[in-house]
């Protein structure tokens, strides 16, 4: 991949398929090298091989984020109802609250 340049040199992050040490490649893959920045799946590849891996990770990895982007709304939206839960809990625990009057004829 000479000549092009490496956005992402990250240590523990393959530069090309974009693995990590807790996500490697399907059928797993090993380092190449002291910076841990190239896996053994991407190390013989093209030029050409290597951008069209690196494409197709940067596209799981935008799907990824839209995805997370949608689960940080609906955590927040569960957190704003818990702490809504709770405020009504205490109001039941103020003590001269009295149950409604029944009216009798
Ligand atoms: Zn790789
Ligand atoms: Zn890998």
């Amino acid at each position: 991949m000479d000549g092009v340049k490496r956005s992402l040199t990250a240590r523990g992050i393959c530069r090309v398929c974009l693995c990590t040490e807790e996500d490697g490649c399907e059928g797993g893959c090993a380092w190449t090298d002291r910076g841990r920045t190239l896996c053994s799946a991407c190390r013989d590849l093209s030029l050409l091989e290597e951008l069209e891996i690196r494409r197709a990770a940067v596209d799981r990895l935008q799907t990824m984020r839209r995805l997370l982007r949608k689960e940080y709304a609906e955590v927040q939206r569960a957190i704003a109802d818990v702490q809504r839960r709770l405020r009504f809990a205490h109001l039941e625990k103020i003590p001269n609250r009295k149950p409604p009057i029944q009216i009798e004829n």
